[in-house]
């Protein structure tokens, strides 16, 4: 076992059977080496720096039915909001003044913004925010689509994978194709954005082969962002009742995915620190150095439920900038402001 962690430390590698038999023999002393390996390679390549991204979740509406996704379609008890453009251009403004230069624009696959509703925000926010990135994730649209928001100004696209596993991934997402997340993925990557990927931990069905597959699928595409996070159940889906993932289990994902892809921003997700008050620290010190508060307005933040029980639902966004600060510093990183572009580009403004 010493050996394999040796060799996923130096060479960055494993071959899925060595992955399957790694995770299905890890032990408590192992899971901490394997912790600090990761946090040791992180520091290598982005030092102490965490990043800070400002996450605007602008609509909740969905036309896609995940079973596992509390903004699915189905959910007829999910209430529903969309942000206009100068409600959205607000809350970039108040995250602006606090310093971020790093926004995500997330919202449920919501068709109503169009891709001329989107490139004008993206513009105004380009024209109003010059030195900060865009990040945008907005589920499967087509490469014309793309191409325009990235021509608009967009920086940065996340669309998880979810999983690796075609079988698996055809499971929960009714009336989706395996191929065509993957063919996005790869637009994505030829057009020019700096490209996130990522799944669950602990859906129903997972196992170590399959988390497997995941490393070696971010392995072979080298993302530059990696999101990877619990699955928690919500009650008004159809995995209602399904177990979930836990923070020990993800902790191991994220740091077998820092050795497996170094260089990759890695966010400490909100989803960690739901299931565990410290799951966001656990999170910074195995691997992950990227984070995101919310800037979406108090009076709509609930309703962006994929879960239940979210934290941070009533924090106003200068609480929830002090508050990682803190966080982060505890866990003996900084919080950086700036645009925070993968080490491999190199942006010039
Ligand atoms: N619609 C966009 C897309 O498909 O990429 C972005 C929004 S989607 C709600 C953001 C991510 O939330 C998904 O990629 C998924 O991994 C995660 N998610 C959804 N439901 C979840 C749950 N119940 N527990 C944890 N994460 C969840």
């Amino acid at each position: 076992m010493e050996a394999l962690l040796d060799k996923l430390s130096e060479q960055h590698e494993l071959t899925e059977e060595e992955l399957v038999w790694f995770l299905g023999h890890l032990t408590p002393e192992l899971k901490k080496k394997l912790y600090s390996r990761a946090s040791e390679v992180r520091k290598q390549h982005y030092g102490v720096s965490v990043y800070s991204r400002g996450l605007i979740e602008f609509s909740s509406y969905c036309r896609r039915d995940c079973l596992y996704c509390g903004l699915r379609r189905s959910n007829s008890r999910a209430e529903r909001y969309r942000l206009t453009e100068e409600e959205i251009l607000d809350c970039a403004a108040e995250g602006y003044e606090l310093g971020y230069r790093s926004f995500v624009l997330q919202s449920g696959e919501d068709i109503i913004y169009t891709e001329q509703v989107l490139t004008s925000i993206i513009r105004e926010m380009k024209l109003r925010f010059p030195d900060a990135a865009i990040t945008l994730s907005v589920g499967e649209r087509s490469e014309a689509f793309y191409c325009a928001l990235y021509n608009a100004g967009a920086d940065r696209y996340l669309l998880r994978h979810e999983t690796a596993s075609r079988a698996l991934y055809e499971s929960l997402h009714p009336g989706m194709s395996f191929d065509n997340r993957m063919d996005c993925l790869r637009i994505l990557r030829e057009i020019g954005y700096q490209v996130g990927a990522g799944f669950m931990v602990g859906l129903p069905g997972q196992t170590h082969r399959h988390l497997a597959e995941d490393l070696l699928f971010v392995k072979r595409f080298q993302p530059e962002m990696i999101g990877i996070g619990p699955f928690i159940p919500h009650s008004a889906t159809p995995l209602n009742g399904a177990a979930g993932g836990t923070v020990e289990d993800t902790l191991v994902m994220i740091a077998m995915a820092r050795l497996m892809v170094p260089d990759a921003l890695m966010p400490a997700t909100t989803a960690m620190g739901t299931l565990d008050p410290s799951g966001r620290e656990k999170a910074l010190q195995s691997g992950a150095n990227v984070v995101m508060p919310i800037l979406s307005p108090l009076q709509i933040r609930s309703k962006y439920a994929l879960y239940e029980q979210k934290i941070c639902m009533g924090d106003e966004p200068e609480h929830c900038r002090s508050c990682l600060e803190m966080r982060i510093a505890v866990s003996g990183y900084r919080m950086e402001f700036s645009r925070g572009d993968h080490c491999r580009y190199n942006v010039q403004l």
